[in-house]
């Protein structure tokens, strides 16, 4: 029975690395009709948050990442939240300490900072001392005993094999074997705060909650084998494991960062850039996932029935924010008109370029100026942008490559028709803009770029834009024909 988990620590936002191991995992366990569970790791009470735990699971919803078990939905295995199963790992650590598998360290933080220096010094990889080196049983309790009537507090070591290979059939990476005598000696199992550290209990809770594969980001291959000799230690199966690879960023070269700053990187951002759910989904979906074939637009009932967890990319997965935009485009195209334009609404007032309840005739233009740039926008909130120069404030200066276009015999020709034309339309929509625009074509013989670039520049003052008829239409007559005359003087 195929049961996975996603187990954030509640220390911020939702990290788009951590959103794509949260979604590998939905997808595997959704493909294989498992069980997907959210287990929240917050026993580093220093670096939790207030709220982290809500935020992740609410950038997930959004993100439409659903789960069977978890701190809000309980099931068979809870509870949920490390903090409140202290007592589970305490019990199964006193087991290792009755058996002589782990015991009490008292080296000061002090001493640890003293041996690591001195290591560096040294240039060896920093790594525990044993404290009790050459004692016998007898004389390390003396030690105990003397530490504890000092009143220092212990943490617990688990004695890591000498010299052992622990190694694993990775379904991402392959078969991967690391040596005990390489991870930095025996390490801590339980903190001077009496909590479990990470390595710990993430086995007792995978072992608990049956949890049958551990997909997770390469940077944890370093913890599988500590994490391996606790399932020895303690007689489990360990579960099978895949490292997901690192996401590096295309436009830097580097691995991604959280200080770097070239994208944005929380989940939380995106979605008030008015960026779409589903697009979010798609687009992290490749990140270090391919499905056989082309395509890169999917739906989430394709991707669940495409997952296969041997497609998994071995090499890096790039973040490629081109992608991100284009992928973003296609789902605001095919999305419907008023989810856009809510959306966009809501940016424009944002944006201090719409009032705050616009009236009705008002809305109607705000609605023309949405579905103008609803082909062009990658998320509403890039309408502001988008639409600002040409209709919410005096025309910007034309460019001088504008200018030279403007500057041929043939445009003023085209405006002056224009102005003379458009000055007599019964009304002034996109439908007769376009048929002036057409007549004109036919009496002057001029067409394509010589005809419309004169009239987007004048009209516009810019050289790209949506639909010109629509563009002078929601413009309106009076502004049209003052920003072409402006341009014929
Ligand atoms: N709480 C760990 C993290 O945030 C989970 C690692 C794991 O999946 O084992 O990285």
């Amino acid at each position: 029975k195929i049961r996975v988990r996603y187990a954030p620590s509640p220390t911020g936002h939702l990290h788009i690395g951590n959103a794509r191991t949260a979604l590998f995992n939905y997808l595997f366990a959704r493909h294989n009709k498992g069980t997907f569970v959210i287990r929240i790791e917050d026993t580093d009470t220093k670096r939790n948050v207030a709220d982290g735990e809500k935020s992740q699971l609410d950038n997930l919803k959004w993100l439409g990442i659903d789960w069977d078990e978890g701190p809000d939905k309980p099931g068979d295995f809870g509870p949920y939240r490390q903090s409140e199963r202290k007592d589970i790992y305490v019990k199964l650590i006193q087991d290792l300490l009755d058996r002589g598998l782990a015991y009490k360290s008292y080296r000061t933080e002090a001493e640890l900072t003293a041996d690591r220096e001195k290591q560096k010094a040294n240039k060896e990889a920093p790594h525990y001392v044993y404290e009790y080196e050459g004692m016998s049983d007898d004389e390390i309790k003396a030690a105990q005993a003397k530490a504890e009537a000092a009143g220092l507090e212990p943490v617990v070591r688990f004695r890591v094999p000498k010299n052992r290979e622990y190694g694993w059939d990775d379904i991402v990476k392959g078969k991967i074997s690391i040596n005990s005598d390489t991870i930095g000696g025996d390490w801590v199992i339980q903190k001077r705060d009496g909590m479990p550290t990470y390595n710990f209990a993430v086995v007792v809770d995978d072992h608990m909650m049956e949890i049958s594969h551990v997909l997770r980001g390469d940077d944890h291959i370093a913890n599988t084998p500590k994490q391996l000799m606790i399932y020895e230690a303690f007689g489990w199966e360990a579960p099978i494991f895949g490292h997901m690879t690192l996401i590096i960023n295309t436009e830097t070269g580097k691995k991604l960062s959280k200080r770097d700053e070239t994208v944005l990187q929380f989940i939380e951002q995106y979605r008030e850039l008015g960026y779409l759910p589903d697009a979010m989904l798609n687009f992290i979906t490749l990140l270090g996932w391919s499905p056989v074939g082309e395509d890169e637009i999917f739906s989430r009932q394709d991707l669940i029935k495409m997952f296969d967890e041997k497609r998994l990319s071995k090499s890096p997965a790039k973040f490629d924010g081109k992608k991100l935009e284009w992928i973003n485009n296609q789902y605001v195209k095919a999305a419907p008109e008023d989810e856009i334009f809510d959306s966009s609404l809501k940016e424009l007032i944002n944006a201090g370029l719409v009032e705050k309840d616009p009236n009705q005739l008002h809305l109607e233009w705000v609605r023309k100026l949405v579905s103008l740039y609803k082909q062009q926008m990658s998320y509403t909130a890039q309408i502001v942008e988008m639409s600002k120069d040409v209709f919410f404030q005096e025309p910007a200066q034309i460019n001088d490559e504008a200018k030279a276009e403007l500057a041929a015999e043939t445009a003023k020709t085209v405006l002056t028709e224009f102005v003379n034309r458009a000055e007599k339309l019964p009304v002034f929509d996109a439908y007769q803009i376009q048929k002036t625009i057409k007549s004109i074509q036919k009496d002057t013989k001029i067409r394509g770029r010589a005809l419309y670039m004169p009239l987007r520049i004048a009209a516009t003052h810019e050289m790209h834009g949506p639909q010109l008829p629509e563009s002078m239409e929601l413009l309106g007559r009076k502004a049209t024909l003052r920003n072409i005359q402006a341009t014929i003087e």
